[in-house]
């Protein structure tokens, strides 16, 4: 089934120049860019998009780091493009993300982790949601 999917390139790898590094395994791995742009979150902006970790003991930690800098956000669509573009980040955790996945190759730590993509579809329709309007997916 064709798929939608939110990737973010986050704060430490934009700010580490990997976005073209990144943008490229994209492209390789066959997916089609539908919606892309450059945003610095404000930390409010970072808690409403992280919304459900609230409770989480590193939700300030992970906001701060989110709204630090400028990230790109992009719509990616293939075939099982959720699952898909989860298998190319690794696990969240860069220690125990397999070898060849981004973010055993760019994650700093388990919360400057590189990348982020959707969990599921209604995770991926609030997320492409929150960042784009129908008009900017083409
Ligand atoms: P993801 O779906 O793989 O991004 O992982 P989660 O939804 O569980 O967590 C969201 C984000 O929070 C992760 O990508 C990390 O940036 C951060 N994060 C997750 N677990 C931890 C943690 O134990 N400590 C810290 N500091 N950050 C974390």
């Amino acid at each position: 089934m064709i798929e939608r999917t939110l990737a973010i390139i986050k704060p430490d790898a934009v700010e580490r120049r990997l976005t073209g590094t990144i943008i490229a395994r994209i492209e390789a791995e066959g997916f089609q860019i539908r919606a892309m742009k450059r945003v610095h979150l404000s930390k409010a902006q970072a808690e409403g998009f992280y919304a459900v970790h609230r409770e989480r003991p590193f939700f300030a930690s992970l906001t701060a780091f989110m709204s630090s800098g400028p990230a790109i956000v992009v719509v990616l669509e293939s075939a099982d493009a959720i699952r898909k573009w989860r298998a190319l980040m690794g696990a969240t955790d860069p220690a125990k993300a397999d070898p060849g996945t981004l973010r055993k190759e760019f994650a700093q730590s388990i919360e400057r982790n590189a990348t982020h993509g959707s969990d599921a579809p209604d995770t991926a329709a609030y997320e492409i949601g929150y960042f784009f309007s129908g008009t900017e997916l083409i």
